[in-house]
């Protein structure tokens, strides 16, 4: 069950300047949005959320932003090369209510636009805010226009779409319209500021988080968090808020592969 599976990448779509979605035959069986896969390269494993779950056309989507040595490898490779897979793991977004506010930062978009896409086919409203530094960064725009979803576009330097942040729009949203719930992925101090919104419209919210995962089923530890233990791999990565009360790093620090804290603030 956890042996990679080989496949050839089939498409790639080049999103952004860093990030490229790769596209992969898979048969879509029990695939969630939210849950990632563990990438192997035949040198080195990754976790990468699911951006793309098409049971229709028997397709899986991961979309890779450059950062570093194993990104930088996969960004070289062309269709028909290799990577295994190993996945689907951990617990996905939930899909509950009818209207829903859905926010994505950064590379964060991927399983956003995921569950956005599934709950949309479900026949839940959705609204996406796609946040981004610049407008050259924003992801999936078309994409999600297409399948009809509403999409607000949002820009720290104001070069498209709303000027400002994500959860500065999420907050003037909440404030004029009703939701069911909010789901979101990006980074972690965006999610913070996301958790005290929900808290304020009293909204039940979902959050996916990230830390260093080794083994990606919950035998390592690597990705415990404090105080409750919980294996953001196998628990995780989605919680929903009352949960992530439980998690006191959240927002303050994560651990790096040895086990060193690192500062969020
Ligand atoms: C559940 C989950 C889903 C993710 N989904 C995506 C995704 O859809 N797209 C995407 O581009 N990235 C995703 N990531 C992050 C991705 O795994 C790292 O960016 C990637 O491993 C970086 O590797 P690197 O060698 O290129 O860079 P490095 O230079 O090794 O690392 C850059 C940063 O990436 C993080 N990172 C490195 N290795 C790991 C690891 N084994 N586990 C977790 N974080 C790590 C660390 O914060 C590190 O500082 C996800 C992480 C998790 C935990």
């Amino acid at each position: 069950m956890h042996v990679p599976k080989v496949v050839e990448i089939k498409r790639i779509i080049q999103e952004t300047e860093t990030v490229k979605t790769f596209i992969f035959d898979w048969k879509v069986d029990e695939e969630y949005p939210g849950q990632f896969m563990m990438v192997w390269n035949f040198e080195d494993e990754k976790p990468m959320s699911l951006s793309l779950i098409d049971p229709v056309k028997e397709e899986i989507g991961i979309s890779i932003k450059k950062v570093g040595k194993f990104t930088e490898a996969t960004h070289l490779l062309n269709v028909g090369d290799r990577l295994g897979l190993r996945g689907p793991y951990g617990r996905g977004f939930q899909i509950a209510g009818l209207k829903i506010l859905a926010v994505g930062g950064g590379i964060g978009m991927a399983p956003v636009a995921a569950f956005a896409e599934e709950a949309t086919a479900r026949g839940v409203e959705v609204e996406v805010i796609s946040a981004a530094p610049t407008e050259e960064e924003l992801l999936f725009l078309d994409r999600l226009k297409k399948c009809g979803i509403n999409l607000r576009s949002c820009t720290d330097d104001g070069s498209y779409g709303f000027s400002g942040f994500g959860t500065d729009l999420a907050e003037e949203l909440l404030e004029t319209n009703e939701y069911d719930m909010i789901v979101t992925c990006g980074p972690e101090i965006m999610m913070k500021k996301l958790a005290d919104i929900a808290d304020k419209f009293e909204i039940p919210a979902q959050f996916s988080l990230e830390r260093y995962m080794k083994c990606g089923v919950g035998i390592c530890g690597q990705c415990c968090v404090d105080n409750v233990g919980w294996r953001i791999c196998k628990e995780g990565p989605v919680f929903w808020r009352d949960e992530l009360r439980l998690i006191t790093e959240f927002g303050e620090y994560r651990r790096d592969a040895s086990g060193m804290k690192h500062s969020l603030l």
